[in-house]
């Protein structure tokens, strides 16, 4: 199979799943790879593209999930597979701290044009988000002298010991790994499903609550970050309500309190513009991106306002890989792609098309609580139904597992297991998303009748 065929946008079933070739690896997988490192849907996939992945067996499965919104570009992107042979072909790594090169500087070129606000900005390069979050909160620190930091209840940052800290959720992510880092600490969420005073009340009340953790619990001049996913990922797409984040904006800008917008998952054209905090105006003075950022090379980077990224000693920032020139020339053929062909756009698009569907779906099943989220990140909710809030986890599983036995990629979210996140390739033709829309619509009719 050469590379230059291109992946058929199609689905097929040639195969149970996972067919024959699947499960001989995962019997492999199962007697080399730790047990911690768990997988969703073992088909093990051989080529990809558009919106499918290809399994071993022949499968060609729809594609929701991007990687975890890795593939916006879509996987092998033309574009990003010239950029990388080219890069591969010319050198592969020198180290950017020992001997630099011009994709490094040209990617943090472009991050300081494509990220909020048109003040000067700096950035620094690393290889997965969890590290770009870790390098925000030392910049914060360097530059504010303080040490504390402020995260939020459902929030995520990732798996190392200071993001674990800023995670909220306990299984799996942090269950038996502390004690972890010190000086983290947690406000309420605004999320207007769930919030105790009504979703009316949420923006105005859990701004209070906000204020309340930084001023009573760990004082303003002690804060040097506050950290916030402007849409969270893991903990269930929850949006919070219109002015809100600018209103935590305003307040960490008057206290001198960094403003670190985590966009790892919602960067890079995924929720219908640039990035999550343009549709509300915020202006960051950090922000981590990474995901979307080169159609699946491992990129991370902190971008922000000059004087603090600036404000930390020559030789504090770095590491061997960051800014790999494989992976930077990733980045600058994703980017290119995104602008070539008005990914963002796009990304809107899609979110009309699924979110006409969905809202059928809704109207005839009462456990979809809320349809939310932005561009070609939604989700929906799933509760006990009938105005009853009570998380449903087990008809969000039964779900899912029918979707991936008729080879739809589903991934599901949220710190109750009950939400439904769907993060197509903005390279995906609308025929697949329809056919996978029509797939949960049938596993919704097949497990609640
Ligand atoms: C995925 C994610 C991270 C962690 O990124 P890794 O590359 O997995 O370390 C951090 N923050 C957010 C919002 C994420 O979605």
């Amino acid at each position: 199979m050469t590379s230059s065929t291109p992946v058929p946008q199609e689905r097929k079933l040639v195969t149970e799943l996972p067919g024959p070739a699947s499960q001989a690896l995962h019997a492999r997988k199962g007697a080399a790879v730790a047990a911690g490192v768990g997988v969703g849907l073992p088909a093990y996939v051989v080529r990809a593209g558009g919106g499918i992945l290809v399994d071993v067996d022949g499968n060609q499965l729809i594609d929701f999930g991007s990687g975890i919104a890795v593939t916006s570009v879509g996987n092998s992107a033309p574009r990003v597979v010239a950029a990388v042979t080219d890069q591969v072909a010319d050198f592969t790594h020198t180290c950017f701290m020992v001997t630099p090169y011009e994709e490094y500087v040209e990617v943090c070129e472009q991050l300081a044009e494509l990220t909020p606000g048109d003040h000067e900005k700096r950035s620094a390069l690393f290889n997965s988000g969890a590290e770009a979050v870790e390098n925000a909160v030392k910049v914060a620190r360097t530059a504010t002298g303080r040490t504390a930091v402020v995260a939020f209840e459902h929030g995520y940052h990732g798996r190392t010991n200071l993001t674990m800290g800023l995670t909220a959720k306990n299984m799996p992510y942090k269950h038996g790994f502390g004690p972890f880092a010190p000086e983290i600490y947690r406000a309420p969420m605004a999320y207007p499903l769930r919030w105790p005073g009504g979703a009316e009340q949420c923006a105005d009340q859990a701004f209070a609550a906000f204020v309340d953790v930084v001023h009573s619990q760990v004082g303003e001049s002690n804060t040097a970050a506050v950290i916030i996913e402007p849409i969270q990922g893991e903990g269930g797409f929850v949006v919070p309500p219109p002015g809100w984040l600018p209103r935590v904006a305003d307040y960490c800008r008057e206290h001198g309190i960094v403003l670190i917008a985590d966009e790892i998952q919602t960067g890079f054209c995924r929720t219908g513009d640039w990035f999550a905090c343009d549709h509300e105006g915020v202006v960051p003075d950090l922000i981590t991106t990474a995901k979307g950022i080169a159609g699946g090379l491992p990129l991370a980077a902190v971008t922000g306002r000059a004087d603090l990224m600036d404000s930390v000693h020559s030789g504090g920032l770095g590491g061997t890989y960051g800014g790999n020139p494989v992976a930077c020339a990733a980045a600058l053929g994703a980017i290119a792609t995104m602008r070539a062909e008005d990914l963002p756009g796009r990304a809107q698009a899609i979110e009309r098309l699924f979110r006409n569907r969905l809202e059928q779906l809704r109207s005839k099943y009462d456990v979809i609580a809320e349809i939310r989220g932005r561009g070609a990140m939604l989700a929906i909710e799933l509760t006990a139904g009938a105005g009853d809030l009570t998380p449903n986890p087990t008809a969000t599983a039964a779900i899912n597992k029918h979707c991936h036995s008729q080879g739809l990629v589903t991934l599901t979210a949220g710190t109750y297991g009950n939400v439904f996140r769907f993060l197509p390739p903005l390279s995906s033709p609308d025929h697949l998303l329809e056919e996978g829309l029509d797939i949960i619509e049938d596993a919704f009719a097949q497990v609640l009748g």
